[in-house]
């Protein structure tokens, strides 16, 4: 029999989102770098705005975030009216969909793209189109390939996860311009401050209306578990998305803690710092043990194995010194592992811990 409730199309289509794992058989502790958190946590600066909101949590939040997009604008040069806020990016990346894709509509995203994209995408009820990256680089060409006249959307991770690359400047301009104006061209930005010298987009979107830049607390500063992204768009996107997010999406307590987060400019770039020191010596260290690995552009890297045998026997064999990384077959690259870069001392344990799988593997 025909059941009498059922969900609208395409919503069964989707995967239920796995996250990183923060188990480990035997461990109370575990090493977790399967989640590309920032190994040092927030800013105290964070902690204290965030312990300050217990004393008024009976008050409701404001609806128009001024003060934490003031914040935003201020740090990073932009005009907070056109910055917007979130439960995460995520839940940017989701108004844009339900803004401009319904039944029909394509939305195309890369082959090693983030695993949100096809479950907002079919969340909307739109059809994820997917393209082939070249050597885990985001490819222009095979994206402008794959645009109909249904593509309402373009989501390009730069720098990406997991592949950890950055497309070069030149070519994600060209797509920006070569993009037809009226598809919306997401440049999601979870990543951008690890890459030297990136603007996370900002260009792009001053000078494309259809352009839109997304970023996060969740990644650099350390506040994945409390949920806060903004996008920045021209006026005509954020004044669409605007009327699609609710009103009351931001908790007072992630409201402040942002703010004083993104204020603390010190911090955040002692962070980069460590990141960038202890990435590359996470580099050189696994190709030192004759992994191939990419020149990473974020907070985690991506060695490659001989085998998808090996990669989960490595996996594996890291959970048992409780060791947490994350298997990337659900993102196309079974051979692979994505290992986010941890202080001294873990990233210490992690080169430890493969050099001694490699040993016993040969
Ligand atoms: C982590 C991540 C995000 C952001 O997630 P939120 O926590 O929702 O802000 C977005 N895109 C990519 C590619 C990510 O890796």
């Amino acid at each position: 029999m025909q059941p009498l409730i059922t969900p609208q199309p395409g919503i069964m289509e989707i995967e239920l989102y796995q996250g990183g794992a923060s188990k480990a058989a035997g461990f109370d502790q575990v090493l977790k770098l399967s989640s590309n958190e920032n190994p040092l946590g927030p800013s105290q600066a964070a902690l204290a705005a965030f312990r300050s909101t217990a004393n008024t949590l009976h008050r409701y939040p404001t609806t128009d975030h001024a003060e934490l997009r003031t914040a935003i604008g201020e740090v990073h040069g932009l005009d907070p009216a056109r910055i917007i806020c979130g439960v995460g990016s995520d839940e940017i990346l989701g108004l844009l969909c339900y803004a401009y894709a319904g039944p029909g509509d394509e939305i195309i995203h890369t082959a090693h793209g983030f695993s949100m994209y096809p479950v907002l995408t079919r969340a909307a009820g739109a059809t994820p189109v997917v393209v082939a990256e070249r050597d885990r680089v985001v490819d222009v060409d095979a994206i402008l390939g794959a645009v109909t006249e249904r593509t309402r959307l373009v989501f390009v991770a730069n720098p990406g996860n997991p592949s950890s690359t950055r497309m070069p400047d030149e070519e994600l301009a060209r797509l920006a311009s070569e993009l037809p104006e009226d598809v919306v061209l997401v440049l999601d930005g979870a990543y951008a401050e690890f890459a030297d010298g990136y603007d996370g987009g900002v260009s792009l979107v001053d000078k494309h209306p259809n352009a839109v830049m997304t970023r996060t607390f969740s990644k650099l500063y350390g506040l994945g578990g409390l949920r806060i992204g903004w996008g920045y768009a021209s006026d005509e996107i954020i004044g669409v998305l605007n009327r699609l997010r609710p009103p009351f999406n931001l908790s007072l307590t992630q409201l402040a803690t942002a703010e004083a987060a993104v204020r603390d400019r010190a911090y955040a770039a002692h962070c980069v710092a460590l990141n960038a020191e202890q990435r590359a010596r996470m580099v050189a260290g696994l190709r030192a043990l004759g992994l191939a690995c990419d020149d990473s552009e974020t907070n985690f890297v991506l060695p490659r194995f001989s085998s998808p045998a090996q990669a989960d026997a490595c996996e594996a064999a890291l959970r048992g010194q409780g060791i947490l990384v994350r298997k990337v077959g659900g993102y196309g690259l079974p051979d692979a592992l994505r290992i986010t870069v941890g202080d001294e001392a873990g990233c210490t344990r992690v080169l430890d811990a493969v050099a001694g799988f490699l040993k016993v593997a040969a």
